[in-house]
């Protein structure tokens, strides 16, 4: 009998490869485990087998594997039926979808630059094989895991490469950048030579002479003797007093002998698990509803206005799962916020909640996967952003999704372009798990699920401690203009409601939707704008660096002194950025303190980390920001928040800009007033009559939801139709031109009216590449299968096409 295994490798192929084992192979493989294996003449890479069995591929010979690289499964069955779910929903190969859901150090392939660490190593804890390789990164400042197989004269090199990973002699390319400092403890015991009584008295007796080093040693017995842990060098040195130099002397006389644990970096040091809150009777209603819901509903929506105490309600949830021993997910949009829910998880749950995202380093997020996989006591609530879906759940029992409206659960680039929100309910669904949706503002998508009875629906309309919510003013700009009220692009009542605010030691907030200083510099004369060389964007100035950059490639070059079309030294802003808005408020009030939380000033691990606490702990009594401002955090003494320009989010030429707009600027109000004063916010906008804002400053979700269902509606928008966008790119205008025209007629021979385009995006070139769109509508009673079997079937034909051959063609299902 002949054995092989369908291997899913991390390129997008459409088929997986099929590779040939031997029969004592296949008794030891399981699914899930990961193999290395030969592609092409000379790469390798790291597969995962999804299939053993006896057939053999019949338009290929099946080569055989190098090796085995793991003893029990890396990924579970049902991750590779959620991988699958993934990859046919969102129309992506199965190697797109492992590449998204692996750490980076768990797919070594033959292009895997390997580097050295700055971690100091002791040689001789290395095998001669794993020394060749770490000597050689001694001479060279990066090797390629193929010329590791040259150095070792080998194919099977994955082993030593993964040793040397966990020993942290090497790392894999992505880590160099992140500057990764493992967390090393030194801890301290007796020598084993004094572990009996008669030898420690002996010892005692020694050290007659030496009292502080006498001291030092019954502490360490007494310490050891009361906790039963191992006891850290720091600690010793705390409870004895004595000096490093005292300690050093005992290790050197072998008296004391020192020792490393890699504790795990994430780490919780706090105290002992709080109590949680006592709900009060709103929140305990809806916590009963939403227990009610889940008898019937596999999903259900909390509708909470912005501090109504959802947390607190998710937290009584979470202890109830964690009671059965199963674990739970907890998605967040994005991390700005894990800061503030990091801390309040770990109030009550300690040392069970670990976190996981995209700017922790592999091997953290290795630490975190092996977590979750054991199920072990570290790995019960897993608080992370979209990708935390792809962890190895073994029993998953609720997965919360905050702020489920955000857009950021969704992944427009690279493929798989899964949405998380979406994703984790199919995901719960397989674990059979339930899933809590909340938002103070829901996405019209799940607000229609709700409404079609397919999620539950639980609403919460009281503040916490009936704080009232927070009270909104629209302030009309063109007639502030107009009657030279404006300073900068202050009105006059936003400054006084500041002015009050700052007096009274309250906090204040501005919302610009916009980074950068000025996103447009104009020439006055001759109305010429600098554009980015390969996109067909205008650079947008940045005043600290005194740059143009472009926010597409990152181009970027020095600000021009004048004019380069005609030479002019008038160059204007247009538009205005939060820096610009940072600059006017230091101006005005140059007595207080102003930070800026935007995409320039967070991009540091700790980024976001270190702007929130400065807030937080009102050593910053105004925030400039963007976006980032509005997700879900709590700040307990702002009292005021200004909107600089509602007009850009509702122009903004998008089928959801209003959805959007209701979302973010209702978000970002929440922020006021969250204890016990009512909060106030003023709106600058040039519109005060847009209905959009009229509905903000009532808080009336209801209209708001009720008239932009009519639009999509009418206009066969989501979530009343489905939608799939294709978008082809080419370097070469004309190319890209015929072949979005062939494949635009060629689809609409199936879908008739319901092919949109091709239209060329508002950015039409992108790092030198031409872009086109296709929109394809999906009515709800068209089955979602067969409409995506028809695009295969014609993107196949297309690609057979040798002129097209070079076209790019990227398919986002649900792109909004
Ligand atoms: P939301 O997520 O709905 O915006 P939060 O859960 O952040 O609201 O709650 C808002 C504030 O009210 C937080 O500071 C929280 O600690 C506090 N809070 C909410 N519920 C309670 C409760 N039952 N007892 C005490 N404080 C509460
Ligand atoms: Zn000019
Ligand atoms: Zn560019």
């Amino acid at each position: 009998m002949t054995y092989f295994i369908d291997v899913i490798v991390p390129i997008p192929l459409q088929k997986l490869f099929t590779y040939r084992i031997t029969e004592a192979e296949a008794t030891f493989l399981q699914k899930g485990m990961r193999v290395s294996v030969p592609f092409g003449k000379t790469k390798m890479h790291t597969g995962i087998v999804h299939r053993i069995h006896n057939e053999g591929p019949t338009a290929y010979e099946a080569k055989d594997i190098h090796q085995i690289l793991d003893e029990t499964p890396l990924v579970t069955e049902i991750q590779l039926k959620f991988w699958e779910w993934i990859s046919s929903y969102y129309m992506c190969t199965m190697g797109d979808v492992m590449r998204a859901a692996l750490p980076n150090a768990f797919i070594l392939e033959s292009e895997t630059m390997l580097t050295k660490t700055n971690v100091k190593l002791d040689e001789t804890r290395l095998k001669d094989d794993e020394f060749l390789v770490y000597e050689a990164l001694h001479h060279q400042s990066s090797l390629k895991v193929q010329d590791v197989m040259q150095i070792l004269d080998k194919k099977s090199v994955l082993p030593v490469i993964k040793r040397l990973i966990e020993k942290e002699a090497v790392a894999v390319e992505e880590e160099v950048f992140e500057k990764y400092k493992p967390k090393l403890v030194r801890y301290v015991k007796l020598s084993a030579h004094f572990s009996s009584e008669v030898r420690l008295q002996e010892l005692l007796g020694d050290l007659s002479r030496a009292p502080k080093q006498r001291d030092v040693v019954m502490t360490l017995f007494s310490m050891a003797a009361k906790t039963q842990k191992p006891v850290k060098v720091s600690e010793l040195i705390a409870e004895s007093g004595a000096s490093t130099s005292i300690i050093k002397a005992l290790i050197d006389k072998t008296v004391l002998e020192d020792y490393v644990i890699q504790t795990d970096r994430i780490h919780y040091t706090g105290g002992a698990n709080a109590a949680s809150k006592t709900l009060n009777v709103h929140q305990e209603q809806a916590l009963s509803e939403i227990r009610t819901t889940f008898e019937t509903q596999h999903t259900t929506l909390l509708h909470g206005v912005t501090s109504s105490g959802k947390t607190e309600i998710y937290v009584k949830l979470i202890e109830t799962v964690l009671e059965t021993g199963r674990q739970v997910l907890y998605l967040l949009p994005e991390i700005a916020l894990t800061t503030q829910l990091v801390s309040r998880l770990q109030n009550y749950f300690g040392e069970k909640v670990a976190l996981y995202h995209s700017k922790y380093s592999s091997h953290e997020r290795v630490e975190v996967w092996n977590n979750v996989l054991q199920n072990t006591a570290k790995a019960q609530v897993i608080l992370g952003a979209r990708s935390s879906v792809f962890l190895p759940f073994k029993a998953l029992g609720l997965i919360i999704v905050d702020e489920e409206h955000e857009q950021s659960f969704k992944q427009f680039d690279p493929a798989p372009r899964y949405h998380a929100r979406d994703a984790a309910i199919v995901l719960a669904h397989m674990h059979g798990a339930k899933t809590l949706l909340g938002s103070a503002t829901p996405s019209l998508e799940s607000a229609f699920n709700a409404q079609q009875k397919r999620y539950g629906l639980v609403s919460l309309k009281q503040r916490h401690n009936n704080v009232l919510m927070p009270d909104i003013e629209l302030v009309d700009i063109k007639d502030k203009y107009k009657r030279k009220l404006m300073r900068g692009h202050f009105s006059d009542r936003l400054l006084e409601e500041m002015a009050v605010t700052l007096e009274e030691g309250h906090q204040i907030i501005l919302f610009q939707n916009r980074r950068g200083f000025s996103p447009i510099i104009e020439c006055n004369t001759c109305g010429h704008a600098t554009q980015c060389p390969n996109c067909d964007v205008s650079l947008t100035y940045h005043q600290y660096r005194k740059q143009l950059r472009c926010h597409y490639c990152s181009y970027h070059t020095a600000m021009h002194k004048q004019c380069e079309a005609c030479g002019s030294p008038e160059l204007d802003n247009k538009g205005f950025g939060t820096e610009q808005i940072e600059e006017e408020v230091k101006v005005v009030f140059p007595k207080h303190k102003v930070a800026r939380m935007d995409l320039d000033t967070t991009r540091g691990k700790y980024g976001y980390e270190k702007i929130i606490t400065a807030f937080e702990q009102q050593e910053v009594d105004i925030l400039v920001g963007t976006q980032m401002l509005t997700k879900g955090l709590d700040f307990r003494n702002v009292k005021l928040v200004g909107v600089m320009n509602a007009d850009t989010m509702l122009n903004f030429p998008d089928f959801r800009a209003h959805e959007r707009s209701f979302q973010l600027i209702t978000q970002v109000s929440g922020r006021a007033g969250r204890t016990d004063t009512r909060g106030k916010v003023l709106v600058q906008t040039y519109n005060p009559y847009h209905n959009i804002l009229q509905q903000v400053a009532s808080n009336a979700y209801g209209a708001m939801y009720k008239e932009q269902m009519d639009d999509r509606f009418n206009y066969k928008y989501p979530p009343v139709y489905k939608q799939i966008k294709i978008t082809l790119k080419h370097k070469d205008y004309n190319r890209v031109e015929q072949a979005s025209l062939w494949l635009a007629k060629s689809l609409r021979q199936v879908f008739k009216e319901h092919v949109l385009g091709p239209e060329s995006p508002a950015v039409a070139r992108i790092r030198n590449q031409f872009y086109k769109n296709i929109l394809i509508k999906i009515p709800k009673d068209q089955s979602l299968a067969k409409t995506k079997k028809a695009i295969i079937r014609i993107n196949n034909s297309f690609s057979s096409i040798k002129e097209f051959r070079s076209v790019r063609i990227l398919l986002n299902v649900d792109n909004y």
